[in-house]
């Protein structure tokens, strides 16, 4: 699994991790929409859909960096999220190591996905989690006002048919 960036949300507080590689689902359903002209319709990250760019998630130096950003910022950390890309198309080992890597931490890992609730098997996760954000991009359902409370503070979703929810609150 390759780890294409990471950078900081202050309006979240949250280091963002970047996962490479999807398969471009959301431009496949909304293709209607995009054949039809409208650019709004397409992926936002269609960089990230290689699934070879950027660091090994199981490189020492790359996690040596991360961890030691985690410690330098330790204070204005308050989650981790987990974007793409699409996570859930990952090596489920790789994914799983991962996410136990950054565990240790002690932050609220959110994870995003494009697949709706119960899609994926991924009940082996949830331990690792805090909270997963379910749903593809749907520009048929689109909305600029959708806004998400399940953290604790108002997240605007991109289309009303994706929802966060809460896995471990504590
Ligand atoms: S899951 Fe993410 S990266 Fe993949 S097509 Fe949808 S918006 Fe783009």
């Amino acid at each position: 699994m390759k780890l294409a960036a990471t950078q900081y949300s202050l309006q979240f507080r949250a280091l963002e991790i970047y996962i490479s590689g999807c398969d471009g689902f959301c431009d496949t359903i909304n293709c209607k929409y995009i054949n039809s002209g409208i650019d709004a319709a397409r992926c936002h990250n269609p960089e990230l859909w290689d699934f070879n760019i950027g660091s090994d998630s199981r490189d020492p130096i790359f996690l040596k960096a991360l961890e030691e950003k985690i410690h330098q910022f330790d204070d204005l950390i308050n989650y981790i999220f987990i974007f793409g890309g699409e996570p859930l198309l990952q090596n489920r080992k790789d994914l799983y190591d991962f996410l136990m890597t950054i565990f240790k931490y002690n932050k609220r890992v959110v994870l995003f996905t494009r697949f709706s609730e119960g899609q994926r098997n991924i009940e082996e996760l949830y331990p690792l989690l805090y909270a997963i954000k379910y749903g593809h991009f749907s520009y048929e359902l689109r909305s600029e006002d959708y806004v998400d409370y399940s953290l604790g503070f108002p997240m605007n979703l991109a289309s009303i048919n994706q929802k966060i929810v809460v896995i471990n609150n504590v």
